[in-house]
Formats: structure tokens, sequence, C-alpha cells
């Protein structure tokens, strides 16, 4: 086998190329499409073992996690050696990006393990980035495939002695970008993986009236306990299934857990406590699942199934919905009129235009935890909070405040006319188990205590 220098330097020529064409029209991801059973996200390789063959069609691309890969043009003693690839590097994407056929052979060196990345995880990223961005990807690609059918042409016109290429530690590989790159697509996989090997699980933190400290609903708050890498906070993965289409069927699975979870809080409560009390359920929705057209169908198929009233389903948004408007207000509006109510989280941390308050009705603002956490120690906290306040009573919206550590924030809050409150000095976010034990015993905050999250 021939082998050539890893740094090729030959250039197509730039003129032939029609780059604006050539990287694949991306299908939009469909945001009902179920999860890709994806257990094989890493795949194994025997020494000498071929990954995939030049002229194929090319359905995966790979990271490789340890082990040597070879990529070569042409076969048996003709076949000449364009690159060595080792940890960190990514082969088979050219044919994913713009869905021609293999130009050149991958072959296992040695034992090998690849993280394989699918067509779709590549579609996304390619359909968010810039316009540029893509005319150079496909002048990059075009470049490439002429430089392999170059040296095929080489191989079979003369006896040419090139150098070895050297498996040379790549600069990028060392790069942080690079590997923070890499590391996400790992973590996009193994939540793909998550959802199917059910590593998610719902928490629930409870909420309680400032007035009398009873309890009256919860939020829902999803953990993932993963295998390799423990219990993975919401803020580490949520931001990446919302960037990609799993945030869909994330958010359709967390909805149906809420709802079935909370027929079976209120079923508890009714029986220990003898009250008719109703409990809601908050539940976090995403921008992406609030945008889908059928979303409120999907809603009203789940209170009619686990037979709820739509008025004890809270959906949490943020202003990040209202960058469309136009789009939000009329899929709020939906959603109300079939009987849910709407909160806005975060309230004041986020988009700063107010005018969609006065276009759209919802019924609830969420008082971030950063303005509860400083009303203590910030004079102007304290006048924020109490605006806030002030300003949702006017306008008919019950106030909640999140994040309540201490008995001072709790008071401050309850003197502001504040209507919920929520935060670790009520409860931490408990799993199910943990909430049936709270509805067993008297749920009133003298009777709780900082439980840890269990
Ligand atoms: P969030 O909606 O603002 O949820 C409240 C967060 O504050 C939760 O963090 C909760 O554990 C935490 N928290 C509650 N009380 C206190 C307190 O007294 N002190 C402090 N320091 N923190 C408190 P968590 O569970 O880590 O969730 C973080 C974020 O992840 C959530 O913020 C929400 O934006 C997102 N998230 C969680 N579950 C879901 C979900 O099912 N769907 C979507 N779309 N987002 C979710
Ligand atoms: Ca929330
Ligand atoms: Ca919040």
């Amino acid at each position: 086998m021939l082998n050539v220098p890893s740094s090729p330097t030959i250039n197509a020529s730039a003129e032939s190329l029609d780059s604006s064409s050539s990287v694949k029209a991306i299908p939009s991801p469909s945001h009902n499409q179920s999860i890709p059973a994806s257990n094989c996200n890493v795949r194994l390789f025997r020494e000498g073992e071929t990954i995939f063959t030049e002229g194929s069609a090319s359905d995966s691309a790979y990271i490789i996690e340890s082990g040597l890969i070879e990529i070569f043009v042409g076969s048996g003693s003709e076949a000449v050696q364009l690159s060595v690839l080792g940890p960190g590097d990514i082969f088979g994407e050219m044919g994913l990006i713009d869905d021609y056929p293999r130009s050149a052979s991958a072959r296992a060196m040695g034992p090998c393990r690849c993280i394989v990345i699918s067509a779709a995880q590549i579609a996304e990223r390619i359909e968010a980035s810039n316009p540029l961005v893509r005319l150079l990807i496909s002048i990059s690609l075009h470049r490439n495939r002429a430089y392999n059918t170059y040296f095929k042409t080489v191989m079979n016109s003369a006896h040419v002695v090139l150098p070895t290429p050297a498996v040379t530690e790549k600069a990028y590989v060392k790069d942080p970008q690079h590997r923070r790159i890499l590391e996400e697509i790992k973590l996009e996989s193994d939540l793909q993986k998550a959802v199917s090997n059910d590593e998610l699980q719902p928490y629930y933190q409870p909420l309680f009236s400032m007035a009398d400290n009873g309890i009256v609903g919860f939020e829902s708050l999803l953990r993932w306990q993963c295998p390799d890498r423990g219990m993975v906070p919401p803020q580490q993965f949520i931001a990446l299934a919302e960037e990609t289409s799993l945030i869909v069927p994330i958010g359709d699975w967390i909805l149906e857990r809420a709802c079935l979870d909370l027929k079976t809080f209120q079923a508890h409560w009714q029986k220990h406590q003898a009250t008719q009390n109703r409990l809601f359920m908050s539940v976090n929705i995403s921008v992406r699942q609030f945008q889908e057209s059928n979303f409120c169908d999907k809603l009203l198929t789940l209170v009619r199934r686990y037979n709820i009233d739509p008025k004890s389903l809270k959906l949490e948004v943020t202003e990040r919905i209202f960058l469309d408007q136009a789009d939000a207000i009329r899929a709020i509006d939906d959603c109300r009129a079939a009987g849910f109510e709407v909160a806005l989280d975060d309230f004041g941390t986020g988009y700063s235009s107010l005018s969609y308050l006065e276009r759209c009705e919802i019924d609830n603002l969420k008082i971030d935890q950063s303005f509860t956490q400083k009303i203590c120690t910030s004079h102007r906290a304290r006048v924020l909070v109490n605006s806030i306040i002030d300003m949702a009573k006017r306008l008919g919206l019950l106030t909640i405040a999140e994040g309540i550590e201490t008995e001072e924030h709790r008071q401050i809050l309850k003197e502001m006319g504040c209507d919920i409150g929520q935060g670790f000095l009520f409860s931490r976010p408990l799993s199910v188990t943990g909430i049936l034990a709270l509805l067993t015993q008297s749920p009133r905050l003298a009777a709780m205590g900082n439980t840890p999250e269990d």
C-alpha cells in the first residue's frame, strides 16, 4: 500500500465548484419523530475490520475514542493510504454532509472504539449554521474529494513513492473548543440512549401557599441518572435537547409522567388529608414544544386519558417564547381557551420587552430565584420584587416566588403579598416516593424542615 501525507496541499480548482448547491438539502427534523433507538451509538471494530468502502452510501460518521483508523483509496496491493486517524478524530462525515457516496475506505488498524454520529445529528447542526459556513464546508469537501481522486490517478499511472503519513497528534484535538464539540455530540448520543433506556426520571418540587404554608401543587423537574456520568443536572442537558429535536419526545414523556403522577398525588392527598384541595402540576415547556401545531391537542389527549382537570396543569414558559410574539400569543391563547393555565417562568431575566404582557393574557408570574435570593441584602432587588408583585396583582395574575431558602425570604415575600412560594425552605425536588411520603404527613412548612433531595 502506498502512503501519502495526511495534510494534503493539492487543491481542486475553486472555479469548477458549484459550492452553493453541493451541501445536501437538509430535511427539517420532524418534531414528531420518535427517538432513534441508539443502543448502538458506540461501535467496536476488530483489527483489520473494514468500516466502510469507497463507493458505498454514506449513513454514519464516527468519532474515534480509542485505536487507529486508516483511510485509503483503491484496493489490494494498489491501495493508497491517505491518512491514519487516532482518538478525537472524526471520519466518514463527508457523505453525511453532501450525500455523495464514500470517496475512500476506512479500516481499523487495531481494536478501535468509535462513537457513531447519525446523519440526523449532522443535519441539524448544518441546518442551524450560517450559509457562509455551509459554503465553506462545500468547498472544503469538494477539495477533499478531488484530492482522493487525484491519488487514485497517481496510483494507477506510475510508481510514485510518497512519504509515510505520520500518526501525528493533531493540534485541533487538543483545542478545548474541538473537545467541547465532541463532548457535546457524545452527550447527545448518550441522551438519546437515556430516553430509550429509561434513565430519565421526573422529580417534583412542592409549591406552598404563602398565606397558610399549605401545599398547593408541584413543579416537575427532569433528572437524568446516567450510568457513566451519575446524576446529570438539567442545566447540562436541557439546552442541548432544545437545540436538537430531542426536546419534543422528552417533553412529551415528561408531560405524560406529570399527568400520571399528578393523578396519583391527588388521589393520595384526598385519601390522607380528606380534603378536596385540587393540587396542580406545573410543567416546564420549551419553545420548540410550544411551536408544535398540535401541542394543545396533545395536552387535551393527556388530560382526558388521565381524567385531569385542565385547570390543574400549568404550562411554565419563559419570556423567550415571545421572541416570535404573534405565534406565541396564538399558542398561549389556544392553551388557555382549552382550560390550561400559563405561568411565565424566570420573570424579569430574559427578553426585556414588556409589550407581550399587554398583548397576551397569562395566569401566573414566577419571580426568578436570583431576585428572591437578594431580597434581604439588596434594596434594589426588594424594590423590583415589590413592583413585580404589585404589577401582577393589578393585571390579575398570581405570583409565585422561586428560590425561597430562608425564613427571612418567606417573611418578606409574604408581606409583599406574594401568593405561592417554592424553594429549599419548603422542600427540595423529590421523587414520586418522596412526594407520597410528604402528602401522607401534614404537608405544611412547620412540619417539614429542609428535606434533602432524595
Ligand atoms: P426552573 O424551571 O427555573 O426550575 C427551578 C430550579 O430551581 C430547579 O433546578 C430547582 O431545583 C431549583 N430550585 C428550587 N428551589 C430552589 C432554592 O431554594 N434554591 C436554589 N438555589 N435552587 C432552587 P433544576 O431542577 O436543576 O432545573 C433547572 C432548570 O432546568 C429549570 O429551571 C428548567 O429551566 C429546566 N428544566 C428542568 N426540568 C425541565 C423539563 O422537564 N423541561 C424543560 N423544558 N426544562 C426543564
Ligand atoms: Ca420552571
Ligand atoms: Ca424558574
